[in-house]
């Protein structure tokens, strides 16, 4: 591939340092030169547009792209299913995002046909299916249906939201199952969660000795645990069992957001999915799901607050559900309203390529890196609503290759 040069734009590189006039010149794939096209350069020209690293999120279910009592209720084809989740795919890219980690429901094949170009899409780390405890967050099933019925549900290659583990041993069997069906890493819900309707946010689930035996497993693998979790027992015990990653984190008082640091633990809050289910138009919930998360949103607040005290690495992701997740970049713009824009920024581009281990090849503008970037049409450390609006990703490129944008 020829040198191209992306010139006359504005770099934030993502490390939090003041933006600056740059070029950056790409081939194969990769950031060569940052500096000044020279006058013979082949250029694609940014007309003084902003440019930053790809943006990531590190807490998506691609694989929850349709109405999901439709998805569960045996409504819908596996076709319709396929179809929705590469729908997201496309539309995650089309809002500047060209990394994203799945934290629960798709199956390896998805991450594997976005990989080879046959779909469009951003690039995909996956877990695989959701470890939950029997009857716990994760599993939607009817009470009384019988539990071996719950992976049914599965579609080999394309969704499969949760494995359910009674003990120890049958966790160790589902983690190392999921491996085979394409899991980089593991998610365990060690709490009650918001959505669903088998257990109450103050549950712990999973004892620290089970969990400890999913982060074997994924040592074993070279990778980590992360957990969905909003109550500090519940994070205490997975902080303890050795996992790297919280998400939601919605009660951490300072004690735990102490022991997180102390344990270099990270965050991802996600607070664009408590909007997200607020509003009825945007998603078909149970009422009672509402009523759960009335005062969800002031915790994870206060939570937020507190984490970033204790210098807890925090990253950032949307947890969007269901088919409207075309506005991924919401996340930044309610980030950027407690904190900053830069500050949004920085947790979705370098803080969140740490937090899924990939800091060395994405997440920075910097010689060496994957050319993952995006040029706003707008400014959007200027106005942080600018991130929300996939029509200002005027140039998305993954891999050097331009995904969005007129380059005429
Ligand atoms: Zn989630």
């Amino acid at each position: 591939m020829n040198e191209i040069w992306f010139a006359g734009g504005i770099v934030a590189d993502g490390s939090g340092a003041a933006p600056s006039p740059a070029d950056v010149c790409v081939r194969d794939g990769v950031i060569i030169r940052i500096g000044t096209a020279p006058a013979d350069a082949t250029t694609i020209d940014l007309d003084g547009m902003l440019l930053t690293p790809g943006l990531i999120d590190a807490h998506v279910h691609l694989g929850l792209s349709s109405p999901i009592r439709a998805q569960f209720g045996f409504q819908l084809s596996a076709a319709e299913i396929a179809a929705d989740i590469f729908t997201t795919a496309s539309r995650t890219l089309d809002a500047g995002f060209t990394t994203v980690r799945d934290t629960g429901g798709i199956d390896g094949g998805v991450v594997d046909v976005i990989a080879k170009g046959k779909v469009r899409g951003p690039r995909v780390l996956s877990c695989g299916p959701v470890q939950c405890q029997t009857g716990g967050h994760g599993y939607y099933g009817a009470a009384w249906e019988p539990t071996e019925l719950w992976e049914t549900h599965h579609i080999p290659g394309l969704a499969a939201l949760s494995l359910m583990a009674g003990n120890a041993d049958e966790l160790r069997r589902n983690v190392r199952e999921s491996f085979r069906r394409g899991a980089t890493f593991l998610k365990l819900c060690v709490t009650g969660g918001v959505v669903g309707g088998h257990d109450s946010l103050d549950d712990t689930q999973f004892t620290s000795a089970e969990i400890a035996v999913a982060v074997e497993e994924a040592a074993a693998r070279g990778t980590y645990v992360t957990v969905h979790a909003h109550n500090n027992a519940g994070i205490r015990n997975a902080v303890e069992a050795g996992v790297r990653c919280v998400e939601h984190g919605t009660d951490i008082d300072e004690p735990t957001a102490t022991l997180m640091r102390e344990h270099d633990v990270a965050l991802v809050p996600t607070f664009a999915v408590i909007e997200q289910i607020m509003d009825p138009e945007a998603l078909d919930v149970d009422p009672s799901t509402r009523d759960r998360l009335a005062d969800t949103r002031r915790r994870m607040v206060e939570a937020l607050r507190i984490s970033r005290a204790a210098r807890v690495r925090i990253g950032l992701g949307s947890d969007l559900l269901g088919a409207g997740q075309h506005r991924r970049g919401e996340e930044l713009r309610l980030r950027a309203e407690l904190e900053s824009p830069m500050q949004a920024l920085v947790s979705a581009t370098s803080v969140n390529a740490d937090i899924l281990g990939i800091g060395d090849d994405v997440g920075m503008l910097r010689v060496g890196m994957a050319a993952d970037m995006v040029a706003w049409a707008r400014n959007p450390l200027d106005d942080a609503r600018v991130f929300a609006d996939p029509d200002m990703a005027a140039f998305v490129v993954k891999g050097g290759r331009i995904m969005k944008g007129d380059t005429r």
